[in-house]
């Protein structure tokens, strides 16, 4: 596993894009890709945190929306201009909206599908062929332990991460031979924004205290705790590199021994 304290420059020379990199876990491994010598971009919606991170870090961004394949196109043309061709893509943007399955409507269910599903295959598809014609490539989709069981409540969005496991592994064989890896890491609950306002939203609906909340929460992971954005940011670091070639196709848990 890499450690980012180390800050080894094993990852430079290429350069990374990570969506929804504004935050939380995107913003998380922008840093530790960064650290470790990868230009990288940052892609999300709103500029002005966008523009913060970017700052912060001394990395570059492009407003882009995953769920508009033209907004991607220009922002993936900007971004290799600006530092070369796409050889990682950190697939990260998502949002989990929890709802009642008899309280969903289409419009629910298509937008869960639009961010957390079908924007991985836009981007993605915008990487291949760099990745293809510079004989190197590495795609880590951010999925979920609800990409690999199920949970109440989340259907839309467990399906959606679902979906994206089966295009891990599909797309893994199809790239085989080529030296394109890909990868998706599933975390529990982990400590971002999506769990603040996850926790909000019980207190409202419940009425039960944020730490009772919390403690529902991490009930699920063994270790009885929030994981945080580094232990994802470390997991997506070691990916990338050179020496794991040989690892893809996986869906790798991070979440305290959550059995799945
Ligand atoms: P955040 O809410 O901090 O991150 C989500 C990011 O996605 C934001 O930066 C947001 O930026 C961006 N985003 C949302 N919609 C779009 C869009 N349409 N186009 C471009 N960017 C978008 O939460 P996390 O860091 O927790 O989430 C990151 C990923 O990790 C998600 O895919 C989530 O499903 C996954 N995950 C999170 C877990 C958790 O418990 N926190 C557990 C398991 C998986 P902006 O609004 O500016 O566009």
């Amino acid at each position: 596993m890499a450690d980012s304290s180390q800050a080894t420059k094993d990852l430079h020379g290429q350069h990374a894009v990570v969506t929804g990199g504004g935050s939380g876990i995107g913003a998380a491994t922008a840093a530790a890709l960064r650290r470790h010598g990868a230009e990288v971009t940052l892609f999300g919606r709103g500029e002005q945190r966008l523009a913060a991170t970017a700052g912060e870090l001394g990395v570059g961004y492009c407003v882009a929306d995953v769920t508009d394949p033209a907004s991607l196109k220009t922002a993936f043309a900007a971004a290799a201009q600006q530092r070369g061709p796409v050889s990682i893509l950190v697939n990260n943007a998502g949002a989990a909206e929890a709802r009642p399955f008899a309280k969903m409507d289409a419009e629910f269910w298509q937008f869960m599908m639009d961010v957390n599903l079908n924007g991985v295959y836009h981007c993605t598809r915008e990487v291949i062929p760099p990745m293809l014609q510079g004989g190197f490539g590495r795609i880590i989709n951010i999925a979920s332990t609800a990409a690999q069981r199920g949970y109440a409540y989340v259907s839309a969005y467990t399906a959606a991460k679902h979906g994206v496991v089966g295009l891990t592994r599909s797309l893994a064989l199809e790239y085989a031979r080529k030296n394109i890896t890909v990868n998706a890491v599933c975390p529990g609950y982990t400590n971002t924004d999506i769990i603040t306002n996850s926790i909000k939203n019980i207190v409202a609906a419940t009425g039960r205290s944020e730490e009772e909340a919390l403690a529902d929460l991490v009930k699920s992971n063994p270790q009885g705790r929030l994981i945080e954005p580094q232990e994802v940011a470390d997991t997506v670091v070691w990916l990338c590199r050179k020496e794991s070639s040989s690892i893809t196709g996986q869906a790798i848990s991070i979440a305290g021994g959550e059995v799945m």
